[in-house]
């Protein structure tokens, strides 16, 4: 069975500032798919795919995750990352934790070494440090930020500045995994959490249906379960990649004029990305072939 995989940067409006980023975005975005390839090709499974992934999007300012975070309206940077496993439907996830590098890889711990699904607060800094995840200082992520603005990938609207990373791959053995992770929204109250770390809002991934990372205004994920949405309209009316998508963007948009879009794998390896945004940077490897880097997705509505 050859695998697929797709990630992705964030959805987002079009502006001069990302127009001059764009050559720089796709080539990072590209880097990523192909260090992704290898641990495919090599028989890795979807999950250490989809974390891999996502690392190398935490570690790059030009996204709003990990080290590119936007801050929250008090200026401090707290993050959101989620993790599935479609084979067996194992998550893991943690909300509004800060000075974490990678917010995804503590995730995965909390799946593999806790009972539990989603940690914050304290109790998520305390087991971090438990398990001693690297640490960074505040100004790591004001940094990340200034090389962001530098680069031009920054606020095309500082009052709506948004966007997070994604991953979402199918391996070899046919199973499906997601992870998604983000510094959420500019200037969102402390304490808010978005639909990132909500398994079936902004991530999700079961073997029967597909796995799907989800980007956009976080609230309209959530009051619609996006993601649990495409989900279980591709495991109940059998849909497959390009079906589901159209059919999860369009309840988005009717429902609640959702703003954003996704990434999306089937339980065959079939790619498809929607967005009702601008923009949606995103890439994708179909069933082993060439890697692609775009802005817009094929489902724009
Ligand atoms: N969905 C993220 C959140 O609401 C932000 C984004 O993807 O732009 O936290």
């Amino acid at each position: 069975m050859s695998f697929s995989l797709m990630i992705h940067g964030g959805a987002g409006s079009a502006s001069g500032k990302v127009e001059r980023a764009a050559a720089r975005l796709k080539d990072s975005m590209t880097r990523v798919l192909e260090e992704g390839r290898r641990v495919l090709e090599h028989g890795g499974s979807a999950l250490e795919a989809v974390q891999r992934c996502v690392v190398l999007l935490e570690d790059d300012p030009l996204f709003n995750a990990g080290r590119g975070a936007i801050p929250n309206r008090d200026g401090n940077f707290e993050l959101d990352a989620a993790i599935m496993d479609g084979a067996e439907l194992k998550a893991g996830a943690v909300a509004a934790v800060r000075n974490i590098r990678n917010p995804i890889t503590l995730a995965r711990l909390v799946m593999e070494k806790t009972p539990h699904v989603l940690l914050a607060a304290e109790g998520a800094a305390a087991f971090a440090k438990e398990h001693h995840i690297a640490i960074e200082s505040d100004e790591y992520f004001r940094e990340g930020r200034r090389v962001a603005e530098d680069a031009g990938e920054d606020d095309y609207d500082r009052a709506k500045a948004h966007g997070t990373v994604g991953a979402v791959a199918f391996d070899k053995n046919g199973n499906l995994a997601a992870a998604t992770s983000t510094g959420g929204w500019t200037a969102k109250m402390p304490g808010r959490i978005g639909d990132t770390p909500i398994l079936g809002a902004g991530t999700y991934a079961d073997n029967r249906s597909c796995a799907l990372s989800c980007t956009g205004r976080g609230e309209d994920f959530m009051r619609t379960r996006l993601a649990a949405h495409a989900a279980s309209a591709a495991e109940l009316l059998g849909l497959n990649a390009n079906d589901a998508a159209k059919r999860a963007i369009h309840y988005l948009k009717g429902r609640v004029n959702g703003s954003g879009g996704f990434i999306l794998i089937d339980r065959e390896g079939n790619c498809a990305a929607a967005q009702t945004t601008e923009l949606m940077r995103h890439g994708w490897i179909q069933h082993g072939g060439p890697a692609h880097a775009s802005l817009e997705a094929a489902i724009k509505i």
